[in-house]
């Protein structure tokens, strides 16, 4: 059963005051599946009010305690995998099996952030003077303001979530209001883990009015945000004025590049598993392809034979490896970029449009024959729409592989060192990947640069987001 889900404030699961609610709609179907409590200002003021009584409490608890707890919800995630899996379908409409490897993952996120918490060291510095000691002291930045998507709805939560615990935050988290019954699994799960009162806030409402009232709030030290470029971009000012710290995740348009010299077969399979992942609606989603022209005729046939595979339905059924769009706005989006490079001369090998009957879904699209004037080329199109682009050389490769202001992902397939050294150096990317697909560990960076964001949520840089650097220098 889908529960009624309720906002999580200084230890309660509770309706918003003035007892506002918005439906959550099953993208499957278009059917109401439940609500969502909607918090107003006078939630905020208590969730604020909460996460300053929530820090005092948590960076008082030893790192190994902070530890000890959130191994423990770790645990927790795994044990309610089913449960939580069977939700996050139902609200975002992805295959089951990709929502029980989120879960799961989070688990791992968790755990990695643990350990990380307990190795947040300082260092002494060697003074100039005799009894000088200079300590350098990594501190919590204090409470947090996290404001999340719905395509990754525990994972976009988990490595805010887990970052700022580790580091003796606090934190209000803004999850989406159209897949809000999973993060609030997440959240119940360090609740019962022993997280104490305050430390965590749980809100959902108007994401603009949210944002505007928590950001400037004297209470909040530092912002996250996951989500499109453009809101990205007024959020961080928004954070600058106040003078805020602040990651930002946001949009990509990764290309992929494929050199003459690969395994084409093996990266036909990878990139076509990776396109169509939860229907492309992923930040790091492969979406140029960029294939050298003596391989460019296979590459195309060979990616459609694969994409004509892709079994679309409802998540929840057995066999399904691609579920809807998460909301019906993302179908005449799609629709209209797709009509676009079609109007001006693109040829749509397989897909273009959305299925009709109940239900956001989109065909598995796959275009060639594109241009850089079309909007397909400049835009993200987060779905499941594969662009395939011919190159003939190295420098005119990487000069499209950069041509856009977003670098957040990028893939290679080459069997030359000396090409992938020279993707290495010059690919405008926060991350590379070169014959697989292997991004989004715990243990490695996540991040972007350019129009793509700031600031990394994986490996040794996630906690060091959420941690002031302190200088005491005492002459004794
Ligand atoms: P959108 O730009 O309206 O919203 C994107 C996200 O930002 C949503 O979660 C939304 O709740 C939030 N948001 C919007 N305005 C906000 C504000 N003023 N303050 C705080 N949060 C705010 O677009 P959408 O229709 O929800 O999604 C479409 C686009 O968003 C996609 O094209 C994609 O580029 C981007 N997106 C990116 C990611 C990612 O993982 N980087 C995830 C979801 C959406």
């Amino acid at each position: 059963m889908y529960p009624e889900v309720q906002l999580y404030i200084d230890g309660q699961w509770r309706p918003s005051q003035d007892g506002r609610s918005l439906p959550v709609i099953d993208p499957a179907t278009g059917q109401t599946l439940g609500s969502v409590a909607h918090a107003g200002i006078a939630d905020l003021d208590q969730a604020l009010a909460a996460a300053d009584k929530g820090f005092k409490t948590w960076r008082a608890v030893s790192a190994f305690d902070r530890y000890k707890v959130m191994r423990k919800a770790a645990q927790l995630m795994r044990d309610r995998v089913e449960n939580i899996a069977t939700l996050m379908t139902q609200e975002q409409g992805k295959p089951l099996a990709e929502s029980r490897a989120e879960t799961l993952a989070a688990a791992d996120i968790i755990d990695w952030l643990a350990e990380e918490g307990r190795r947040s060291y300082g260092r002494i510095v060697p003074s100039r003077g005799q009894g000088i000691e200079q300590r350098v002291i990594a501190e919590p930045v204090g409470p947090v303001a996290a404001f999340t998507p719905w395509n990754f709805p525990i994972n976009q939560v988990v490595r805010k979530l887990s970052s700022a615990l580790a580091a003796g935050c606090s934190i209000i988290i803004k999850a989406p209001e159209e897949t809000p019954a999973s993060p609030a699994e997440l959240v119940r799960a360090f609740a019962d883990a022993g997280v104490p009162a305050g430390v965590i806030g749980l809100v959902y409402g108007d994401p603009a009015q949210v944002s505007s009232y928590l950001i400037p709030h004297p209470s909040i030290r530092k912002i996250t945000f996951t989500g499109s470029t453009p809101v990205g971009k007024q959020l961080a000012a928004l954070a600058g004025q106040h003078m805020k710290r602040a990651t930002m995740e946001l949009g990509g348009h990764a290309p992929a590049l494929v050199f003459d010299d690969a395994d084409l077969d093996k990266a036909v399979q990878l990139l076509v598993a990776s396109k169509f992942r939860n229907a492309g609606q992923v930040c790091v989603s492969p979406t140029r392809l960029l294939v050298q022209r003596s391989v460019f005729e296979p590459f195309l046939e060979r990616f459609v034979a694969q994409a004509k595979k892709i079994k679309v339905g409802n998540g929840l059924e057995e066999g399904t490896t691609m579920g809807p769009l998460a909301n019906d706005r993302r179908v005449p989006a799609l629709e209209s970029l797709v009509n676009d490079a079609r109007t001006h001369g693109a040829t749509v090998h397989i897909g273009g449009k959305g299925l009709a009957g109940p239900g956001y879904f989109f065909e598995p699209t796959v275009i060639s024959g594109l241009t850089r004037e079309m909007r397909l080329m400049n835009e993200e199109p987060f779905g499941p729409v594969a662009l395939i682009v011919p190159f003939d050389t190295l420098d005119e490769a990487i000069e499209e592989a950069n041509r856009l202001p977003f670098g957040l992902a990028s893939y290679a397939f080459t069997a030359s060192s000396k090409t992938a050294q020279a993707l290495s150096d010059r690919v405008e990317a926060g991350m590379l990947s070169i014959n697989h697909m292997g991004i989004g560990l715990p243990e490695i960076p996540f991040g972007g640069i350019k129009d793509s964001g700031y600031g990394s949520e994986g490996g040794t840089e996630a906690i060091e987001a959420y941690l002031n650097t302190k200088l005491v220098t005492h002459l004794g």
